[in-house]
């Protein structure tokens, strides 16, 4: 029975060639979920894995956009509707050069589990376009997500399919695509989620992935005795999660003392609050160089250019950059430093290497999927502020995320407990999203 996975890996491996991202994920997931599948012949027979392994739909299409020189550029645009078992497609919109189908594939496939650790009714998706934001006008901007969503409006809407955002989409972005939405559709409903607060958002959404993640990581410390406050801590990344994974780290007296841009790393034993914070915000625009700036602004910072900052020693290590950010020798760097804690703030910022490695050493690694579903919690909590035609107060939206994430951290550590497998959060987090979501397929038939 030990390779009860391998067939799928194997199956997933033939029929998405040159999609290394979605292949790393599909082999995260399927091997952490063995026992499971072990436990429940009728999930085989019933082709679960094959179903779950296959999007449901995935749609590329092409973006015509005119820059503000005239000249008429061509993107691809995609969306990957994974799994409506649970609920309609939610998932963001990821707006970057490298993007393809391997790697919506892998946050989508993600997404599902994800989605369904929230305990809340939302499938899973992803979308997003190779379009670099990155040096663009405000103005193209608003015609590129215009044009991207003129094709995609036909595939969405607010019981079939929600987008969100993700790296390189935004509120201003997302503005700007449920504009258009509407205008094509004459509909003003809970379609696009990440809106602004001043058009149709929920409150707190925006930092809800960062408070999400600190709530996260104070439980995994407090179920290994230990507490949050006083703690040192080292991020990567500046951007939406790495800055509200700053704030809340701040209000719960952790001490983040390095973070990293493109440019570097900051190393800032004084400790990064406050106004600190706030400036890393108003760098988040700016796209290149962000600790070149910090370091010249606050000058008991050190810039180290060209490095990540896993060689710093700390007691919490919260990657919140992008995919594949920490590999092995990172992940041997940081076992060197005495590290401990390791909670995902991107998605799958860690290798399957690294974490067979931080794992063996010891580390307690907190994945992304339980991690950092705290924004996709508040999307659909978004969803259904709109559904109500109300609009809920910060304060509720901040009980219900800490709920949320307490008891998904506690959903996580009873499956990996009932299967005998420690406090293995990785293992945890994979099995207790895929039995909610097998326990729906097996109601609804071969679909
Ligand atoms: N892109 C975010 C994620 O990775 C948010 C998705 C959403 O809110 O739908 O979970």
């Amino acid at each position: 029975m030990a390779n009860l996975s391998q067939k799928y890996i194997d199956l997933a491996k033939a029929k998405n060639p040159g999609e290394p991202e979605f292949i790393q994920t599909v082999e995260e997931v399927l091997t952490s979920i063995e026992p499971v599948l072990e436990a429940h012949p009728e999930y085989i027979k019933a082709g679960l894995i094959e179903r779950l392994i296959e999007p449901e739909r995935g749609v590329s299409f092409r973006v015509p956009w005119v820059d503000d020189a005239g000249n008429v550029q061509v993107n691809r645009g995609y969306r990957f509707q994974f799994s409506s078992a649970l609920g309609p497609y939610k998932g963001g919109i990821r707006f970057a050069p490298n993007v393809y189908p391997g790697i919506l594939k892998f946050l989508g496939f993600e997404q599902i589990f994800k989605n369904a650790l929230t305990g809340l009714p939302i499938g899973g998706g992803k979308g997003g376009s190779d379009f670099d934001p990155n040096g663009k006008s405000d103005a193209e901007v608003m015609r590129f997500c215009q044009s991207f969503v003129t094709e995609l409006y036909r595939h969405i809407g607010p019981n079939v399919d929600v987008p969100a955002g993700d790296l390189g989409v935004g509120g201003r972005e997302i503005g700007y695509m449920m504009g258009q939405y509407k205008r094509l559709t004459g509909q003003f409903d809970g379609t696009w989620t990440g809106k602004g607060t001043k058009n149709g958002g929920l409150a707190g959404r925006t930092e809800a992935t960062g408070y999400g993640i600190v709530f996260f990581a104070r439980e995994v410390l407090k179920h290994c005795g230990e507490e949050l406050a006083g703690k040192t801590v080292v991020i990567s990344g500046f951007g939406n999660v790495a800055w509200g994974t700053a704030c809340k780290l701040e209000q719960l007296g952790a001490k983040l003392i390095a973070f990293s841009g493109p440019d570097g790393y900051i190393l800032d034993e004084t400790g990064i609050t406050g106004e600190k914070v706030a400036y890393m915000l108003e760098l988040r625009g700016s796209g290149k160089n962000i600790c070149a700036p910090y370091a010249e602004k606050f000058p008991e910072a050190k810039f180290i250019p060209g490095e990540k900052p896993w060689g710093v020693k700390a007691d919490l290590y919260i990657p919140c950059a992008m995919q594949n950010d920490i590999r092995l020798e990172h992940a041997k760097q940081l076992v060197a430093n005495g590290c401990k804690f390791l909670i995902e703030g991107a998605n799958m910022p860690t290798t399957n290497e690294a974490i067979e490695y931080l794992q063996a050493n010891g580390v307690v690694v907190g994945p992304a999927k339980a991690a950092n579903a705290g924004g996709v919690a508040c999307s659909c909590l978004e969803m259904a502020q709109n559904a109500e035609h109300l609009i809920w107060n910060e304060e509720d939206v901040y009980a219900q995320l800490e709920g949320i994430m307490v008891r998904i951290h506690q959903l996580a550590a009873d499956a990996c407990e009932r299967y005998n497998l420690g406090y293995n959060l990785v293992a945890g987090a994979n099995i207790a999203g895929f039995e909610r979501v097998a326990e729906a397929m097996m109601c609804q038939g071969i679909v």
